[in-house]
């Protein structure tokens, strides 16, 4: 029976470094569907090309190294006293492994870190070091690995929700200024069914 879509981003390390060169997890287990090599994920490594060639019934390849080595697990250390706490890194997060807010320090909570350097480049001061990691893939069962892939995967859907949810309240907080501006004199009602009808006419001009 051929792999799913699911049955394939299940065996990736869910980092969404996008070192494969699709973006993220997801977008590489597509890719896979449709035929790329199985080679390409630096994080997961050989560990991670021998559960793919099995489920995919195809030959285990090395590493190809355009994407990267198999390296140490990394962890992002914030030097804190140079932190200007503009939050660039927690917008960068996947995972939401970094805490603090508007003009404070920040901090990364080392457990969550899954090493993906992405809260790196976006830092104005350049105060984020990668530093090695304790845990090393080599300490971790396959069993062990995935449990810990699969909870930065929920951690990374967590937050698409939350920050869904952040801009359709958004996006309705506008539609109802725009409506108070329009018509003083609406009522609550009247003014729902413009909020509705704004939302709509927004939701088709997105599909063009
Ligand atoms: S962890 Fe692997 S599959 Fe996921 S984005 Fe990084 S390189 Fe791609
Ligand atoms: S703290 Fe940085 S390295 Fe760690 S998961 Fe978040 S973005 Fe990736
Ligand atoms: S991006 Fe750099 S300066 Fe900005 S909050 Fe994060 S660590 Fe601090």
């Amino acid at each position: 029976m051929k792999p799913s879509l699911y049955d394939i981003d299940n065996l990736l390390p869910q980092t969404q470094c996008g070192q494969c060169g699709h973006g993220g997890c997801l977008p590489y287990a597509q890719a896979m569907l449709d035929g790329a090599p199985h080679n390409q994920c630096p994080p997961g490594g050989t560990r991670v090309i021998n559960q793919l060639s099995q489920l995919l019934n195809r030959k285990p390849l090395d590493l190809n190294p355009d994407n990267g080595i198999e390296g140490p697990w990394e962890l992002a250390f914030i030097r804190e006293s140079d932190c200007i706490g503009c939050t660039k890194c927690i917008q960068a997060c996947p995972v939401d492994a970094i805490v603090g807010s508007g003009k404070l320090m920040h901090t990364v909570l080392t457990d969550l870190c899954t090493g993906c350097g992405l809260c790196v480049a976006p830092c104005p001061v350049d105060c984020i070091d990668m530093v090695i990691n304790p845990k090393q893939p080599s300490d971790l069962s396959n069993a062990d690995f995935y449990a810990q892939a699969h909870e930065s995967r929920d951690r990374m859907k967590s937050r698409e929700l939350r920050l869904k949810k952040l801009a359709d309240q958004k996006k309705r907080k506008h539609a109802l200024h725009k409506a108070q501006i329009i018509n003083p004199e609406q009522t609550q009602e009247e003014k729902i069914v413009f909020i509705q009808e704004a939302l709509l006419r927004a939701l088709e001009k997105n599909k063009k």
